[in-house]
């Protein structure tokens, strides 16, 4: 979830020879909407999202069941002291500052989906979807 085009951008090049099934949403809004309707395996969600804050926005998926364990990355550029804290309490399993580290990022991404998979493996299948909000 990522509303920065820019931002968008470098998030599919970093992630198409994942093979990673890509939802995108640019708003709050169309972030609750699509990771409710399509349950991605993995969310990258940016903090700073028109509309309704990525903050809001896990605080309402962790409300549901179904949202219990699939890891949120929060992404911000606006880091201060005590965010990180906000973030994990509101939900996030992790945290990385903006400008995106190309090579963090794909790299957690991996390692979260592998430790999920690996807690659940009776729901996941190898059609790995991730969303990018911010
Ligand atoms: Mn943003």
């Amino acid at each position: 979830m990522e509303d920065n085009p820019l931002n968008m951008k470098l998030l599919e090049i970093l992630l198409r020879p994942k093979n990673y099934t890509l939802l995108e949403a640019v708003d709050g809004e169309e972030a609750l909407d699509i990771a409710t309707r399509e349950q991605p395996d993995l969310i990258v969600m940016d903090i700073q999202l028109p509309k309704m804050s990525g903050l809001e926005v896990t605080k309402k998926l962790r409300q549901m069941p179904v949202f219990n364990s699939i890891p949120i990355i929060a992404l911000t550029a606006y880091a201060m002291k005590g965010d990180k804290e906000r973030f994990i309490a509101a939900g996030c399993n992790a945290y990385l500052p903006k400008p995106i580290n190309t090579r963090e990022l794909p790299e957690m991404i991996s390692r979260m989906l592998q430790q999920s998979q690996k807690i659940t493996p009776s729901v996941r299948d190898n059609d790995q979807k991730d969303s990018c909000r911010r």
